[in-house]
């Protein structure tokens, strides 16, 4: 390839019933190569400030990028790009399975939607035919179900599905985009913006498979990946015990968000609910996203309880179900598991709103009354059906919690307030800021709320200096090296920022970050730039990778700008300055004059002013002027 590829683009209007293509040059895509970032390019093209989340203006756009649908593991990511409708910040999600590859597969980069249907409907793509069809029949639909009637009515077993569950029909502000009926595009509510569009599904029929430029230089990567996994141990535990592989260790150290992240301390309860007792007892098997070898999603079954075909939770599905609410039962937390894959809503958002319901209810901020007479009080698992459905269907108790727990706060008054978890309105993830304080520090700056993948975390400093991520950042120019993870200073805050940046640029070009990320590296980034050479004939550097990945942040910053978010939003929940009540941390404290400077920090050497916008300088060295304008 001498020339980079121009992005080819659907462009649908729902509410004129219009199916358009069109094209992006090379010489542009290659500044914003997919995922995210050609989201957010398309999104500033039209998009101005103001806009409601929910109406026709806001745009829903799905993204691959260029090296999507190649052969090998890591690259098979749905990037979702709108208004989140939970935060009110510049939305953006990701989701691995085999979708995004066969979107990719059929010869789109991206599909933008516009307008609203005004009546259910989904789209359906084979190569050249596009089509809008009707969904009425499916609507209000559980994702499962919907799935098998649209295979059946087109007479296809193998078509690739993304679709709402009644939460995003009924726009609950933390609704998923889920394919597979268990891959979400959880955070930020974008299957809320799908509803309230009345698209209920994606559909994709397979095609054949994408080759790369080099077949021969490909395979330097991927002929001897069975090694390479063989050889890391955390690639290989990770496929063993799935993402929850790493919640013991967590609470070991006490910083599992327990209690409402009240404590960072499950004790002994704990283990009943890690990836290793998982393996032991309704682990069923375990599943992949296309062409990738670290097979880790877990496939679970509980007899009369739970069906295998919705997957099963992660690390994270399991703090917010688990330790948050106290819930030391794993049946219940993979009925939760399911019921939210079935519905279509985010796990972290939903068993968090529901821990913090259960300490409204501790503390009498609410009463039985307040919640239908359901007993939702901390550890009582069996409580997760009945609630998450009427959530979904916004039923009772559930219509107030389908705003998450912050809107929830401000109806029930101030002394509330401090039990939303939640940064930018999006409840927090289940790694705790005390514990982790780079990742804390971009929880607080990060453009669409708490998100624990926009980041390399603190444990990698404390890695020896000769270890594989000691490599990774070196590559960087980063050389430091911590006995103390809990530190937060200039050095963490150069940290945060580096990892910042790959992330960002992983989340371009859709890359699972199990696979190609800093932690875990089955691949590093010499590996990335040989795979964009041979896979495409892409020249690049791991400079221009960074470029790209600092060009997104800056984009969706400028997004949020332009709405009024500053500085005053980059804040992390008082809670999170409490001194650690008890276990293994007890006492250790999270000061905030410290993360105060590390925020000035961050935005000196971002190239923002003190308020947290980019400044002019900035914005030009990224190639971003046309923003100015
Ligand atoms: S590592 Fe896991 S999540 Fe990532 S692509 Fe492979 S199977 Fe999917």
């Amino acid at each position: 390839m001498s020339v980079f590829p121009d992005a080819k683009i659907l462009d649908i209007d729902l509410s004129k019933g219009t199916i358009d293509t069109k094209s992006l040059p090379g010489e542009i895509y290659r500044l914003y190569p997919g995922g995210s970032s050609l989201g957010l390019y398309l999104a500033l093209q039209e998009m101005g400030a103001g806009i409601d989340p929910l109406s026709p203006e806001n745009m829903l756009i799905f993204s691959v990028s260029v090296l999507t649908g190649l052969p090998i593991s890591g690259q098979s990511r749905l990037n979702i790009t709108t208004k989140s409708p939970l935060t009110g910040t510049i939305g953006d999600s990701q989701s691995g399975g085999f979708f995004p590859a066969q979107l990719k597969i059929n010869g789109y980069d991206a599909i933008i939607f516009r307008g609203q249907s005004e009546k259910p409907v989904y789209l359906y793509i084979d190569g050249e035919k596009v089509v809008l069809k009707d969904a009425s029949s499916v609507w209000g639909k559980v994702t499962g179900e919907a799935e098998k009637m649209i295979k059946e009515e087109l007479n296809d077993q193998q078509l690739e599905i993304a679709q709402i569950g009644p939460a995003g029909e009924n726009m609950v502000k933390y609704a998923s985009i889920m394919n597979m009926s268990n891959r979400a595009n959880g955070r930020n509510g974008t299957g809320a913006v799908m509803g309230s569009k009345h698209l209920k599904a994606v559909v994709v029929k397979k095609g054949k498979a994408r080759k790369a430029e080099d077949q021969e230089g490909f395979k330097s990567l991927t002929g001897n990946v069975k090694e390479r996994i063989i050889e890391n141990e955390g690639i290989e535990a990770l496929g063993k015990f799935g993402t929850d592989g790493e919640l013991n260790g967590h609470n070991r150290d006490g910083f599992l968000p327990t209690h409402n992240f009240s404590s960072g301390y499950f004790g002994d309860k704990a283990k009943k609910i890690t990836g290793t007792t998982m393996a032991k007892t309704i682990l069923k098997g375990r599943d992949t996203c296309f062409s990738c070898a670290i097979r880790c999603k877990r496939v679970v079954e509980v007899e009369g309880k739970v069906d295998p075909f919705y997957g099963g939770p992660e690390y994270e599905t399991c703090a917010a179900f688990g330790s948050y609410c106290l819930t030391e039962n794993l049946e219940d937390i993979a009925v939760a598991n399911q019921y939210c894959n079935m519905y279509g809503l985010d796990t972290i958002s939903c068993g968090a709103t529901i821990a913090f319901v259960m300490e409204c209810m501790e503390k009498g901020i609410m009463t039985k009354d307040d919640v239908d007479d359901m007993d939702i009080t901390f550890g009582n698992g069996s409580v997760y059906p009945e609630l998450i459905k009427k959530i979904a269907l916004r039923e009772g108790i559930g219509d107030m919690m389908a705003e998450g727990s912050y809107r929830m706060a401000e109806k029930l008054g101030p002394e509330a307030l401090p039990l939303s978890v939640s940064v930018k309105k999006q409840e927090l993830p289940a790694h705790m800021p005390q514990y982790k304080p780079a990742v804390g520090l971009i929880y607080a700056v990060n453009n669409f709320g708490a998100d624990h993948q926009s980041c390399e975390h603190d444990p990698f400093l404390t890695m020896p200096a000769d270890a594989k991520e000691q490599v990774w950042l070196g590559m960087l120019g980063i050389n430091l090296q911590y006995d103390e993870q809990k530190t937060l200073d200039d050095g963490k805050v150069r940290f945060a920022i580096a990892g910042q940046k790959f992330y960002s640029m992983m989340d371009t070009l859709c890359l699972c970050q199990f696979s190609w990320g800093p932690s875990w590296q089955l691949y590093g980034p010499a590996e990335l730039v040989d795979a964009c050479k041979y896979g495409i004939g892409w020249q690049t550097s791991v400079q221009e990778l960074m470029d790209i990945g600092e060009r997104r942040i800056n984009m969706m910053r400028w997004f949020n700008v332009r709405d009024g978010f500053s500085a005053k939003d980059d804040v992390l929940p008082e809670r999170i300055f409490d001194p650690m009540p008890n276990g293994p941390s007890e006492g250790h404290q999270m000061l905030k004059d410290d993360f105060e400077k590390a925020k000035e920090s961050y935005y000196g050497f971002m190239g923002w002013d003190q308020d947290g916008k980019p400044r002019e300088a900035t914005l030009k060295r990224l190639s971003l002027n046309w923003l100015l304008d």
